[in-house]
């Protein structure tokens, strides 16, 4: 089929450009690359920001960085090629004072409108210097219109597509869009705050893409205003309606009821455990068992701390999938991980299943061929009780008998293809069926994010460590004190203790920071050379880094498990899970580069016995003498707080939801318009009349769904 015969079909451009004959400009194209590609979608691009174009700025009463309008007549204008190529015109404002434009990128129209005497109305933002006011790539306006009387909304936009044409299209399509609410008016009648409930949704995007004159300009910057906050409501009530069906599409698939014996395999592990359960543990424990006896697919989330003790949970959770005849997978992201696991729960485990001809399996990418046909068998014929490994657990050729329970370790490390992959594999002893899901994370997921993102979830807490564990003192120090920092090591090293030295790892420098690492490791060993350990044997540094082959990596991170490495430097391959009790101190390097979450857990490697220990972050003030804004709150919060809750609050804080949660991890449609933390009490309202919509509105409901979160409602079923 040709373009021609397609384009009656295609969406009506804006009215007022190009007819549907006619071939699309460059600008439609750019409309179409963002989707614009309707009214309603149009009315639904709010600006960025506003700019206040009302009145001139008088140059005499401004400051530096101020947004200003300025008018005069141009000077001169020059192309100059030193220090670098641009083009400088120098303006004289109405009130005399003079203001000097730099454009790095020109085009002739540039010069023409900035000739020697020309008229000019400019709108940038204005740098103070030694030589007077400057601006850079200011925007050039027309000089003779007359001021508008209201804000002027900026939206985002792309090549090709001028503000001017953009705004016009949405004027457009706002003049022509006719909605109604979707939103049932009882629930209006309750929303909290702001009085939001006064407005349309109409008026409340007029208002949003035309300001009046007398808008409170402060709020509408700010996304307070309540125009802004109905925008946010209609969003969340959209995504927690979407989370609701989700919800009952599950309660539709069916999956095997996974019961315990009262003797059978959980309580025996109870037996032998070392410890008992903290309070938290055991709660946890009983909240997996009850949706494990239920025939329908638990979709749970477990999240504690790090060293909140996670694993023994998961451990427990897979003792009962397996008293009850069904086998279990854990998966791990990373191989130091799952190898971990893999220990842990063999040697919980494996005592107990022996007995009934059953064991527990490991799978990963690296294994030698002979190995894995071996273990492929064994999980296909059902005697692997349990299989253990990393994303090779859910490769194609992995064939379960019978999978009653998936456990995914770390969760925000994996994809959502991934575990979707996971619930699609309960075998062939299960046609109709859909194992379980159990999903755990040390990084707390705050209270609202957890309501929005994880909205389908049930998620239970770990809100206790394991008693007699001191905190760890946290040191912020400057790398020059860097021989300080080596001679704690020493005298840590000396009294049997050990030692982590994490050094960063920037991906596009792999080669650059491995030879960082490398100089580190021969620097602490010499440094370290004679130290005898409390054994009375000369202590050894090892070295992990992403580019060592597997074998190798074990066969390190195993010596330091061990205590026969007394330091251990690395890049982040230790970063989640790794547990060494022995571990006291943790050094990191250059920790201004890494990310909060990154950091807390870093910390938590240490301080997982009763000794007490202790976390250095070095960071390196840069050329610029100082830390960037966001690295200085990263590191006050590691100094001032232990709590992964109020680490993962402030984090959330930093960076936002999109990047919080990892751009592959959330699947969910992030919000456009509201915010986590500014409308909380709105997602409470939302998620209250969710369900009521969908008992007494469902077309409305459908409708809002529909609206609002279009065709993004597949990856939502995710
Ligand atoms: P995480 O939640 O970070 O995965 P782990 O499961 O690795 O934590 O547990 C951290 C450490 O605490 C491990 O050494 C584990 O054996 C230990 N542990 C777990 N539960 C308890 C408990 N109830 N009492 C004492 N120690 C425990
Ligand atoms: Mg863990």
């Amino acid at each position: 089929m040709s373009r021609r015969a397609a384009a009656p079909t295609e969406p009506a451009p804006p009215a007022g450009a190009p007819g549907p004959r006619a071939p699309a400009s460059a600008a439609q194209r750019a409309l179409q690359r963002l989707g614009l590609t309707d009214d309603s979608a149009l009315a639904l691009h709010l600006p960025l920001r506003y700019e206040d174009l009302t009145r001139v700025t008088p140059l005499g009463q401004a400051r530096d960085g101020d947004e200003a309008l300025v008018e005069g007549v141009v000077l001169s204008c020059e192309v100059l090629t030193r220090p670098r190529r641009q083009l400088v015109a120098v303006v004289q404002a109405d009130d005399g004072v003079r203001l000097t434009l730099r454009f790095f990128t020109f085009y002739p129209t540039h010069r023409q409108r900035l000739a020697v005497g020309a008229r000019v109305r400019v709108h940038g933002e204005l740098r103070g210097g030694w030589a007077g006011w400057s601006m850079v790539h200011p925007r050039l306006l027309a000089p003779d219109a007359a001021l508008p009387t209201g804000l002027t909304p900026v939206y985002p936009t792309t090549a090709g597509l001028p503000q001017a044409y953009l705004r016009a299209a949405i004027q457009r399509a706002l003049a022509r869009l006719a909605w109604d609410e979707t939103v049932p008016s009882a629930a209006l009648a309750e929303l909290p705050g702001g009085h939001a409930r006064a407005w349309t949704l109409q008026q409340a995007l007029r208002l949003l893409h035309q300001p009046p004159p007398d808008v409170e300009r402060d709020a509408l910057q700010q996304r307070t205003h309540p125009a802004w906050r109905r925008l946010a409501a209609e969003e969340l009530l959209a995504q927690q309606l979407a989370q609701w069906q989700a919800r009952q599409q599950r309660a539709a698939q069916r999956a095997p009821v996974l019961r315990a014996a009262p003797d059978g395999l959980p309580a025996r592990l109870q037996a032998v455990l070392p410890f008992a359960l903290t309070g938290a543990q055991r709660r946890v424990v009983a909240d997996i068992a009850a949706d494990l006896a239920r025939a329908h697919p638990m979709h749970r989330l477990l999240q504690g701390d790090v060293g909140s003790g996670k694993t023994v949970v998961a451990a427990l959770a897979a003792a009962v999938a397996i008293d009850a005849g069904w086998q279990c997978a854990l998966m791990a992201p990373t191989e130091i991980l799952a190898e971990q696991h893999f220990g842990n729960l063999v040697q919980w485990l494996e005592p107990l299943l022996q007995p009934l001809g059953r064991s527990v399996a490991w799978l990963t990418g690296a294994q030698p061929r002979a190995q894995r046909q071996a273990m492929l068998q064994a999980i296909a014929q059902g005697q692997a009780a349990l299989v253990v490994g990393t994303h090779a657990v859910i490769q194609q050729q992995v064939v379960f008998q019978r999978l009653g329970l998936a456990i995914v370790d770390e969760q925000h490390r994996f994809g959502v293809e991934q575990r979707l992959a996971l619930r699609g594999k309960a075998g062939a002893d299960a046609p109709g069926l859909e194992p379980h899901l159990l999903m755990m994370s040390a990084t707390p997921i705050p209270r609202t994010l957890a309501m929005t993102a994880f909205g389908d979830v049930d998620v239970s807490t770990l809100d206790e460590l394991p008693p007699g564990r001191t905190p760890v003192v946290t040191k912020l120090l400057a790398d020059t004190r860097r021989a300080q920092v080596i001679e704690r090591i020493r005298a840590q090293v000396a009294q049997g203790r050990q030692v982590y030295w994490v050094c960063p790892l920037v991906e596009e420098s792999e080669a650059l920071d491995l030879r960082a690492a490398t100089a580190t490791h021969a620097e602490l060993a010499a440094a370290l050379h004679g130290v005898l350990d409390a054994h009375g044997r000369p202590v050894q540094v090892g070295l992990l880094h992403a580019r060592l082959p597997t074998a190798d990596k074990k066969a390190v991170m195993a010596a330091f498990a061990r205590g026969e490495l007394a330091v251990l430097v690395a890049t982040t391959v230790i970063e989640v899970g790794v547990d060494v009790p022995n571990a006291t101190l943790m050094v990191v390097e250059h920790a201004e580069r890494f990310g909060l979450s990154q950091l807390h857990q870093l910390r938590g490697r240490v301080g997982r016995g009763s000794l007490a220990a202790a976390c250095v972050l070095l960071y390196s003030p840069g050329q610029a003498g100082r830390l960037g804004e966001a690295a200085r709150e990263r590191l006050r919060a590691m100094v001032e707080t232990h709590d992964g809750f109020e680490i993962a609050r402030r984090d959330l804080a930093i960076r936002g939801p999109g990047e919080f949660l990892g751009s592959r991890q959330s699947g969910l449609p992030m919000l456009r318009f509201a915010d986590l933390q500014r409308d909380a009490d709105l997602i409470e309202w939302a998620q209250r009349w969710a369900p009521w919509m969908w008992a007494h509105a469902p077309t409305q409901a459908q409708r809002h769904v529909q609206r609002w979160l279009g065709a993004k409602l597949d990856y939502l079923k995710a």
